[in-house]
């Protein structure tokens, strides 16, 4: 299981956000939905289903994120991602 960098709980799936259009045909009661999704690419957030806090924006990353099931590599990714942010700085 996945821990969450932000609340640090143990997550199974992120809630993925997408926008673009969905095409319904309306026939003034009911809508039915005609073809896929068009994904924009405009928003694409991966969050946590536990806070809500938008972890990723790349399908990729999310994956990476969800396979690793090893929290200590996490909280050494964490750190390290900390250290260079901290060099970055001074
Ligand atoms: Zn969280």
């Amino acid at each position: 299981m996945a821990i969450c960098p932000k609340c640090k709980e143990e997550i199974e799936h992120l809630n993925n956000y997408v926008s673009g259009e969905a095409k319904y045909i309306f026939d003034g009661e009911s809508y039915n939905q005609d073809g896929d999704f068009q994904n924009n690419e405009k928003v694409n957030d991966y969050e946590c289903p536990e806070c809500q806090e938008v972890l990723f924006t790349d399908e990729e990353k999310a994956k990476e994120f969800l396979k690793n099931k090893d929290e200590l590599t996490n909280i050494m990714e964490e750190k390290m991602k900390q250290i260079k942010e901290n060099k970055n700085v001074s």
